[in-house]
């Protein structure tokens, strides 16, 4: 028998970094014995497609976990991480099974809060027909403004532009006379991709009549939203993206505001045979791209701490963008390096393949081939490609 090849990996999540890291522990080590999925809910959601839904312009598909792991020899656990004991290799869940590992990984992501008191929170799905609504009312010209905020703290922005963008096309073409901006804490718009695909950004806001105000929102109040040392802004409706709060897991350790500890092989710090990667962990920018760039690391790792060999890579962030805008969509693209952007792009053409909105190394190809939309053709071969502009 190869070394680990009776181990047993256990992943706690049934989202993004859980799907990316199943795919990858398979591939790299195709012996493992054993791969556990502990997850409360029977269903994958792909949440980045839920902007489109007040403008029929998309949907979020789902689709039930067992019916795509079963065949691939998964067993799917109905229940939530609760505790860990990392010395006994041993977590218990919520419903007070305790389930024996050799390794475990923490991809529980983290629930999407209210950050903005007053405001609309836009967190997928379940808020869709509250923008909806709210064009409704703009196209019956009882609407004079809407604004979209990123809340202080939120990293990942993108969401508010492509509401904002996907609004002003709709509202533009039917006339309708509502003023749409952005209000955010970032110096530019999405700021966190670099200064090309934030010139893009802007170009674009500016040639829909969006307008882009940097301030820190407090709460919206009788028509007004509050700010941080600034006058409020008049606004007959706010819609903002929520603050992130992962899930308290007994055994594990938090940073502020809960997150989990990790070292760039996504390793949990100060426990062994423990990791994490997504939503859940401290890495700032919380983005399934980088979701699943962790989960690559993550199963590098395990692999080869459970002996399979192999020279695990470290966690080395690309945030990838797709921009959805009501026209034709914007690929935005940014390598991050110790904290710094060392290059920045924007295009029109994909330069990553499968277009997906979540660039999963692994997912994206195996979501392409279950006919998500933005698919490819069954012999796609997932490829990056140098994109014009690069720069910082
Ligand atoms: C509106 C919106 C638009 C977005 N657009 C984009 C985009 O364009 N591109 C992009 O890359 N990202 C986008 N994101 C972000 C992306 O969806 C997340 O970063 C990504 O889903 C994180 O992956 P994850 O696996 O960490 O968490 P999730 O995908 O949220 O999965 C977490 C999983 O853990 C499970 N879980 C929770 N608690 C426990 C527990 N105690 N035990 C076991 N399981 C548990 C949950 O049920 C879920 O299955 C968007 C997000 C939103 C809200």
């Amino acid at each position: 028998m190869r070394p680990g090849s009776g181990a047993r990996v256990l992943i706690a999540g049934g989202g993004v970094a859980a799907l990316e890291a199943v795919l990858a522990l398979q591939e790299l080590a195709p012996g493992l014995r054993e791969i556990v999925l502990l997850a409360p809910d029977r269903h994958f959601e792909y949440t980045p497609l839920s902007v489109a839904e007040p403008f029929d312009l998309g949907r979020a598909h789902r689709f039930e976990l067992a019916e795509v792991l079963g065949p691939r020899g998964v067993e799917m656990v109905v229940d939530s991480l609760a505790a860990v004991d990392a010395e006994r290799r041993q977590a218990r869940t919520a419903g007070g099974l305790e389930l024996p590992y050799d390794a475990l990984l923490a991809a529980t992501g983290a629930g999407r809060h209210e950050a903005l008191p007053g405001a609309i929170t836009f967190s997928g799905t379940r808020t869709a027909a509250d923008v909806r609504r709210l064009l409704r009312e703009a196209e019956a010209g009882n609407l004079a403004r809407l604004v979209f905020a990123v809340p202080s703290g939120v990293t990942w922005s993108l969401p508010a532009y492509e509401l904002a963008l996907m609004s002003g096309a709709e509202l533009g073409e039917k006339g309708a006379r509502t003023e749409v901006s952005i209000v955010t804490p970032e110096s530019r718009p999405v700021d966190a991709f670099g200064a090309r695909a934030s010139d893009a950004v802007a170009e674009m806001l500016e040639s829909r009549g969006i307008a882009f105000r940097t301030a820190r929102a407090l709460r919206v109040e009788a028509g007004k939203l509050v700010l941080e040392e600034d006058d409020p802004i008049a606004a007959d409706a706010v819609v903002a993206l929520p603050r992130l709060v992962p899930p308290e897991i007994e055994g594990l350790p938090a940073e502020e505001g809960g997150f989990i500890p990790i070292d760039e092989h996504c390793r949990v710090r100060g426990l062994h045979r423990v990791f994490a990667a997504g939503d859940a962990t401290d890495y700032p920018f919380k983005q399934g791209g980088i979701a699943t760039q962790q989960a690559d690391a993550a199963a590098e790792a395990i692999v080869a701490e459970l002996g399979f060999g192999g020279d695990p890579a470290p966690f080395r962030p690309v945030l990838r963008g797709l921009l959805l805008t009501g026209r034709a969509p914007r690929y935005l693209r940014a390598e991050v390096l110790g904290g710094r952007i060392t290059r920045s792009s924007a295009a029109e053409e994909a330069i990553w393949w499968p277009p997906a909105k979540i660039a999963g190394r692994r997912l994206a190809p195996f979501l392409a081939l279950r006919g998500a939309p933005g698919g490819a053709p069954p012999d796609a071969v997932a490829l990056e490609l140098e994109a014009p502009g690069e720069g910082p």
